[in-house]
């Protein structure tokens, strides 16, 4: 969809330039304004991550901003059994927080945390994470990215010495070979996927590494030249016989690694990769991908020019998730992909402002900028600033918040913006731990399925009523302007400052977003240069921006990585535990499309819902066959942790022994049956194997 390409719906008295709200694309658009009414949003030509592009969502699908599932005004109870009560601001924010220093009181400093969201700005997640660390007193704050590239921040943190992904959008247009492992961007980042698609038109050579045939394997005009249909859980073998192929064949780019990279891990990993239990012929059979396919794709990749990896969830939400990240740095590093255009090590960022939630510090170990919190020095930066001491010790992740709380040990939580009882996996514990809580306080838009277990729900505020930044895939700060008031009378993070006040913190008393940006710059070196004046004389810039990058920073590692040399890891190969067996012979893997986005909580609430009304079962023609399945009817799903029941829907686009559905709809249970598996570095769910059997239905 393209600027003109706008439909009519009345003459606009004012345009406000803002950013979708949905994927880490993170596309312009104008809001054309009549009074105070949006009549449409129109992408912006100027738009550095768009060019006056957009898809659906971002277009069409913003009308759950005025839905009448809206909540307003701030509601209580006292027990979850209760009818919620409207309250004053004044009273929902004093309730909380005496619930939380009662739980404080009563379990120790530790017993509180919270979530921050990355559907918020960074502003708003920024005021969250340091009113978790300064009020509350302790690390206990993560963020989404727990549960979908918490791999890639510490993957490419290990090999280059930063998680941020290595290049702008636009670097593609000089890629010659473009690999895309574990990602549909079809569906999930829509511009950018066409961006990529022009690329390929033009003679780009593509590899796909995915268990189903998406899109790109084959759709109009494009056609991979190597689909390799890895079994789910079998990345980190496959990435390891491609680097194997390379440096058996002597394709290793020696200039460049002997120049830039660690000498002494390029030697262990040298030796790990050459291995034969590394060849494509050792783990064929376990991946179930054709050894001779795997050799091509990696010559191409070796010798093809500028070869990029773009890569999604299918990478990280694994129990190699991180290992798999490293070995795709070890294979650009070894080619000397890495360090200009048209290369690179590319996660796509699910959500709008993940990066952002990331980058403000929302991880229990790290403060804003991924600096330790056990770092002396800039923890001094930090207390000073915010004339609070801080702790020293990392907090608990989200598993371990579901865990002690399930212990007695974990009482009070805030979550903001994010539907954790539908989103994480294994349902059935996290409501376990939901209901363990003394206080659970949600700030969302809508009654979400966590809200089910909350005692206190903070209605927040819509990308329409926001003032700040998001920030995308590709590190690009943008401005978020608001187009109308906030239909709740604050600001969202005017609700999470009032709760630290309320606390006790009393040095918190922001009177804009600026101000926010301000001390972000002012404590944050990557962001030193950053300022609302200048997003808005520039349009947007991509950290770091400081006095060493003014214009800010398109590439990544150009003169040297940022840890200095390049660092090789060796990446064994560790099957997970998940294992298929007569019980449940099948693997179910997750994923979302175009029209609808993750959890539905806005989607649903848009005319998108008429494009795709429920989640359903993908499932190839010979297993539907043998288990007595027809297209469209209704199908029970058995893992070890839980059942659901979706309809069929029969494609060849599946592999045989392989069943894919989406977690789109509430109603559809997809993580009920999903397990505790994680990542073995950062615990990212396993979400991507789970051993279920499937089986007719009569009905729902
Ligand atoms: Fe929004 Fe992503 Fe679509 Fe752009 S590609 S309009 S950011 S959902």
């Amino acid at each position: 969809l393209q600027e003109n390409s706008v439909i009519e719906h009345g003459t606009p008295d004012r345009t406000v330039l803002t950013t979708c709200a949905y994927c880490g694309v993170g596309c312009s658009f104008k809001a054309e304004m009549k009074g105070d009414q949006v009549i449409r949003m129109v992408p912006y030509k100027d738009g550095k991550a768009n060019h006056g592009h957009s898809c659906v969502k971002g277009r069409f699908a913003w009308g759950y901003a005025t839905h009448n599932d809206r909540i307003t005004k701030p509601m209580i109870r006292e027990k979850i059994t209760d009818p919620w009560r409207e309250v004053s601001w004044e009273e929902a924010i004093s309730f909380s927080a005496e619930r939380l220093k009662k739980a404080q009181a009563e379990h120790g400093v530790k017993a509180i945390g919270g979530i921050t969201s990355s559907r918020c700005t960074a502003e708003e997640v920024w005021v969250v994470q340091k009113t978790i660390r300064a009020a509350f007193g302790n690390n206990n704050v993560d963020t989404c990215a727990r549960v979908c590239h918490s791999p890639t921040g510490y993957g490419l943190n290990q090999t280059f010495g930063t998680s941020a992904g290595t290049q702008d959008f636009d670097s593609v247009e000089e890629a010659d070979v473009i690999i895309v492992i574990g990602a549909n961007p079809t569906d999930a980042h829509p511009v950018f996927a066409s961006q990529m698609k022009r690329r390929l038109r033009e003679g780009a050579k593509l590899i796909v590494v995915d268990p189903r045939k998406i899109d790109l394997v084959k759709s109009a005009h494009i056609e991979a030249d190597h689909h390799l249909a890895l079994k789910p859980g079998t990345n980190v073998a496959i990435v390891n016989a491609l680097a194997h192929v390379i440096a058996k064949e002597g394709l290793i780019d020696e200039a460049f690694v002997q120049e830039r990279c660690d000498l002494q891990s390029l030697n262990e990993w040298r030796n790990f990769i050459l291995d034969e239990v590394n060849s494509p012929e050792a783990i064929a059979q376990e991946s179930g991908v054709d050894a001779d396919a795997i050799r091509a794709a990696a010559r191409l990749y070796a010798t093809g020019g500028n070869a990029a990896i773009y890569y999604g969830l299918g990478v990280t939400e694994h129990s190699q998730g991180s290992t798999m990240v490293m070995g795709m740095a070890n294979l650009a590093m070894a080619t000397g992909n890495i360090g200009r255009r048209g290369v690179g090590v590319n996660p796509l960022r699910g959500q709008n402002n993940v990066q952002g939630s990331c980058d403000m510090g929302s991880f229990p170990h790290e403060l804003p900028g991924y600096r330790s919190v056990a770092d002396d020095a800039v923890r001094g930066t930090f207390e000073t600033a915010w004339q609070r001491e801080l702790d020293s010790v990392p907090g608990y992740r989200i598993p371990n918040m579901f865990d002690e709380a399930i212990a007695g040990k974990y009482k009070g939580m805030y979550v903001q913006g994010e539907d954790i009882a539908q989103s994480d996996p294994n349902t059935l514990h996290v409501e376990e731990a939901l209901k363990a809580l003394d206080i659970l306080i949600v700030q969302d838009l809508f009654l979400n399925e966590t809200a089910r277990f909350a005692h206190v729900f903070l209605p927040g505020t819509s990308f329409l009523e926001k003032d700040g930044t998001f920030i995308n895939a590709e590190r690009r700060i943008n401005r978020v302007r608001p187009v109308m008031k906030s239909a709740t009378g604050l600001e969202e993070w005017e609700v999470t400052q009032r709760l630290a006040n309320a606390m006790g913190y009393t040095e918190m008393n922001y009177s804009n977003a600026a101000q926010i940006m301000d001390e972000i710059a002012a404590l944050t070196p990557t962001f030193a240069g950053v300022s609302f004046k200048r997003l808005d004389e520039t349009g947007s810039v991509q950290w770091p921006c400081n006095d060493a990058a003014p214009d800010g920073t398109p590439i990544m590692h150009e003169e040297r990585f940022v840890r200095g040399k390049g660092a090789f890891i060796v990446t064994e190969y560790v099957p997970t535990t998940e294992k298929t067996n007569r019980k449940f012979p099948l693997i179910l893997t997750t994923g979302r499309i175009l029209s609808q986005y993750n959890v539905g909580a806005q989607t649903r609430r848009t005319d998108n819902v008429d494009w795709w009304e429920e989640d359903v079962l993908e499932i190839h023609p010979s297993d539907a066959e043998a288990k007595g399945i027809r297209d469209g009817h209704w199908v029970s799903i058995r893992s070890r942790k839980g059942e659901t029941t979706l309809r069929a829907q029969i494609s060849e686009r599946m592999a045989p022994g392989v069943v894919y559905t989406t977690f789109h709809h509430p109603e559809s249970g997809a993580n009920v049956i999903t397990t505790e598996n994680s990542d073995w570095a950062t615990n990212c769910p396993e979400y991507k194997v789970t051993a279920v059997e499937v089986t007719p239905a009569n009905h729902k």
